[in-house]
């Protein structure tokens, strides 16, 4: 058998998100500038390519999948995508294979990606108001992506709520946005913003809103039951017994949670990050692109994983922002 992907910090690595797409037909005011120029088409990995770069990290021992962007339901024929990666669901070798999306295709989708194997997706919803909904997205229109989650849930996808907490923007919807996916039987999870990539004249830190005080106001409301943290992933789990849902806190910048990181992060260009807070990465696509030998591209994997670091540096507690990094949360999908 292979022997499976273990970075310097004795952490396996299980978890690929693969963006597969730097475009977007959003153009969220933390995310991007409303003038992004995206990467020459020549650039990208080509459906097959982003197949056999998945279909190694399968053979690796990656065991979940998620697929994100850009809005990667922009992509042209991501279906093709996704049912070929589900013949690695049906091997077994694939626990879960995800998406991350903005919801305005998943009208159109839902059904197919269910029929491709995907049980859950990740829908970014700031706010249930029309109008900052499409001051917040600057292109986004919120009745179309209510009618993707409509359409998901009537698939059969569970769906999961991921929201920027915003200062001054969505802190007053709180308790509307707690009660509405409550009664859709929607989890909920809340990120902070992140300091990465030039978006203009936006503040970061007038719009850092930290998930410790979101959690406070939450707890003025509801009676909040910390929930264990066994999912190894980044976010922290509360259920709220009044309504006995769950709602997560992903709090990169008040909660460290790299010691526990077991995901890497692909670009739609073949470059490997291994953390998703620092510059290094590596370039999968040259590898991948000078021979057909499969050993090669698991060799480039291997030497990329040797240089996973411990973690993150972020740092808003001086005021500033510290340990910002160049590039858009696009470019790697968040
Ligand atoms: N377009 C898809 C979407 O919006 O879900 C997938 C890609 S998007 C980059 C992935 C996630 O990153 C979204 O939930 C988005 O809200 C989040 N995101 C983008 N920029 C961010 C930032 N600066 N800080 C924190 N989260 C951010
Ligand atoms: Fe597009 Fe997602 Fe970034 Fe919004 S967060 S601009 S939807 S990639």
């Amino acid at each position: 058998m292979t022997a499976p992907l273990i970075d310097p910090f004795a952490r396996a690595i299980r978890y690929l998100r693969v963006s597969v797409t730097d475009r977007c037909d959003f153009r969220c005011v933390y995310c991007m500038s409303e003038n992004m120029t995206f990467l020459p088409k020549k650039d990208l990995l080509s459906l097959e390519e982003l197949d056999r770069l998945c279909s190694a990290f399968v053979r690796l021992g990656v065991e979940k999948l998620r697929i994100t962007g850009g809005e990667p339901l922009v992509r042209r024929d991501i279906m093709t995508f996704f049912r070929a990666m589900s013949r690695h669901l049906d091997s077994g070798a694939l626990r879960e294979l995800t998406l991350t999306t903005n919801g305005s295709q998943l009208e159109r989708f839902a059904t197919d990606l269910h029929a491709a194997g995907v049980r859950r997706v990740n829908v970014s919803l700031d706010t249930l108001d029309e109008a900052k909904f499409a001051r917040v997205t600057r292109w986004g229109r919120l009745p179309q992506v209510l009618r993707g989650i409509d359409a998901a849930q009537a698939a059969g996808l569970r769906v999961k709520i991921n929201a920027v907490a915003l200062k001054d923007f969505n802190e007053e919807e709180l308790h509307r946005m707690t009660a509405w996916c409550a009664s859709r039987d929607i989890d909920l999870t809340w990120i902070e913003v992140m300091p990465m990539g030039d978006i203009g004249n936006e503040d970061r830190i007038g719009q850092y809103w930290s998930l410790k005080d979101l959690r406070a106001q939450l707890a003025r409301h509801y009676t909040v039951i910390d929930l264990p943290d066994d999912t190894g992933g980044p976010a922290r789990y509360v259920r709220l017994e009044e309504t006995g849902q769950r709602i997560g806190f992903i709090t990169p910048l008040s909660h460290n949670f790299c010691e526990s990181c077991n995901r890497v992060r692909v670009t739609c260009t073949g470059e490997i990050y291994t953390c998703l807070g620092q510059e290094g990465h590596s370039d999968l696509r040259a590898p991948l692109r000078a021979s057909g030998d499969d050993a090669v591209l698991a060799d480039a994997i291997r030497a990329a994983i040797a240089l996973k670091p411990k973690g993150h540096d972020f740092d808003y507690s001086r005021q500033a922002v510290d340990g910002q990094v160049s590039r858009h949360m696009s470019h790697t999908g968040g």
